[in-house]
């Protein structure tokens, strides 16, 4: 049985009193515990501000760029013992487990690279200056500026590796320590991966702590240079939300939460094309890889009404065509829910919707006698605009069809009743279908994915989270933002607004040993 320890204050520490336990969710075997009793969180915090911040902001963009390239390689190192804690703990086969943990060692590489870029310098300079007075003696610059505080990143458990690292990856570029701590049901790949960071020493001391466990007193300690990072369900960041310190002292948040992804499929596509086969491929997809506990998976399925029947036929048959069982086994695409809370979770939502929609396969019924396994399930409703579609994830593998008009205003509209997504996927050959859904559904989803025949062959799934574009969205999906290359740094930056002399405050003077920089 593992101990899972935190890394605080520049040591390992071990949980005193109640613990909480982790298990192997295909054999319901305990693996390990977590706690973090007796840690002094405002110590942590003093930590990470006097010793990691300054550390950090010693360092250029290129010298922080490194670190993380460091940090890829020394993860990329045990890639194959990670993979195997994760098929324990998470129950992902081994493709789940390397979607996690080689978006987490590819994210790092990522900004390692970007920070090469950026070079020698250590703040930025946002978009082009502006001229002020009546001639360009009087100049405007916004510049951004590293922060003074730490970041305490909450993640969520469906993605131990990735979500705590893609944090991690802009933070200490950006020149920030953090602080992170993992969902406790699938903590032991988020651990190991903590002390590989530290056992690698590419970090300064006080850069990156790591807390098994609950984070206790932790955010009444936060002041206004830190900031917090909270990925999870749209309950926990409801609370956060209005946690009184956070609120006092204006600290700087970001929520990532629950979405209900929609993929929309236009009237145009001929059976069998490859925009056809893409949808098919990609909903099934969604629905099975991480047994559905994805953040960006689809739950919401809009298609033709006239097409209903055609479309459930190809989806039950392609979900139903993804071999289940014990992810351990490597012929076996989709294991079992990751602990037994998202087993009754899970279960309990499928119920729900069973009273509003006509079940065309799978169902609540546990399908092993061990482990918290349940089937691909696939709904079909015959209004699309029930709210109970578009009021609840069911954070499992499960989807509805709904059906609509095949008018992509109508499309944008239904995809909307869902308060805000992190993802919506259109698939279509024409122009002007897609065009009309991308804007009608832009202010409800902070990624729309277009599908066509002309990308079908190079496209990366609607599901996945690349560092190049943000991730996040708006309403019920938390209204964050992250990744998105530079962007990603701005949470962790104060844009100032500088007002002076042109030769004082323009790139090319104020810092001009450092080459100009280009904008955030
Ligand atoms: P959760 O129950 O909300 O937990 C998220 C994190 O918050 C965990 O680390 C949890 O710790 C912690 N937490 C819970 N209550 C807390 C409190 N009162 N104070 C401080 N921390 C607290 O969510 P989950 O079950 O782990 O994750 C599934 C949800 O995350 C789904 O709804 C999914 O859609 C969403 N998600 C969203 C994204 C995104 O990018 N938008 C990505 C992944 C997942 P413990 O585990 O120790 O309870």
């Amino acid at each position: 049985m593992q101990t899972l320890t935190s890394y605080v204050q520049g040591r390992w520490h071990t949980g005193t009193g109640a613990s909480v336990a982790l298990h192997n969710p295909t054999t319901e075997a305990q693996l390990a515990t977590a706690s973090s009793g007796g840690i002094d969180f405002k110590g942590v915090l003093e930590h990470a501000r006097s010793k990691g911040g300054p550390a950090l902001r010693a360092l250029t963009f290129a010298q922080r760029g490194e670190l993380l390239d460091k940090l890829s390689k020394a993860i990329h190192a045990h890639r194959d013992e990670l993979i195997e804690l994760s098929i324990q703990n998470a129950g992902t086969p081994r493709s789940d487990a390397k979607f996690d943990i080689d978006g987490a060692i590819g994210t790092l590489a990522f900004y390692g690279r970007l920070g090469a870029e950026l070079g020698a310098r250590t703040f930025l300079y946002d978009g082009p200056g502006v001229q002020l007075g009546r001639t360009a003696r009087f100049w405007g610059e916004h510049v951004l500026v590293p922060r003074l505080g730490a970041a305490v990143h909450i993640n969520a458990f469906n993605f131990p590796a990735w979500n705590m690292m893609e944090k991690v990856a802009c933070a200490l570029l950006a020149g920030t320590p953090v602080i992170e701590k993992p969902g406790t049901p699938t903590a032991l790949v988020a651990w190991r991966i903590a002390e590989l960071t530290i056992a690698s020493g590419a970090l300064p001391e006080g850069a990156f702590q790591f807390i098994a466990g609950s984070v206790g007193d932790l955010l009444e300690h936060l002041t206004s240079q830190d900031c917090l990072a909270f990925t999870g369900s749209s309950g926990t960041a409801a609370k956060l939300r209005g946690h009184t310190n956070l609120v006092r002292h204006n600290v700087r948040v970001n929520f990532e939460a629950d979405s209900l992804n929609a993929a929309v499929f236009a009237p145009d596509l001929e059976a069998g094309s490859d925009a056809f086969n893409l949808f098919v491929a990609n909903v099934a997809l969604d629905m099975t890889q991480k047994t559905g506990q994805k953040c960006t998976a689809v739950r919401r399925v809009f298609v033709p009404k006239e097409r209903v029947d055609e479309l459930t036929a190809e989806i039950v048959a392609a979900a139903n065509a993804v071999k289940l069982g014990d992810p351990s086994d490597a012929a076996v695409r989709m294991g079992p829910l990751a602990s037994a809370d998202q087993f009754r979770d899970v279960r309990a939502g499928i119920e729900r919707l069973a009273k509003h929609a006509k079940l065309a396969t799978g169902g609540a019924a546990s399908i092993r006698e061990k482990g918290y396994f349940v089937a691909p399930t696939v709904f079909v409703a015959s209004d699309a605009r029930n709210a109970a579609f578009h009021a609840e994830e069911v954070f499992g593998p499960c989807a509805t069809i709904l059906p609509y008009s095949g008018d992509a205003r109508e499309a944008a509209e239904l995809v909307g009743l869902g308060g805000g997504s992190l993802v919506t996927s259109v698939y279509s050959n024409d122009t002007a279908f897609l065009e009309a859904a991308a804007l009608g559904i832009g202010p409800w989803s902070g990624r729309v994915w277009l599908g066509s025949d002309k990308m079908a062959e190079q496209s990366l799934a609607p599901g996945m989270v690349l560092p190049q574009m943000i991730h996040g969205g708006p309403g019920r999906a938390g209204g964050g933002e992250e990744l998105g290359g530079l962007r990603g740094l701005s949470f962790y930056l104060q844009r100032v607004a500088l007002q002076g002399f042109k030769g004082v405050i323009a790139p090319e003077s104020f810092v001009a040993s450092k080459a100009a920089a280009p904008s955030a």
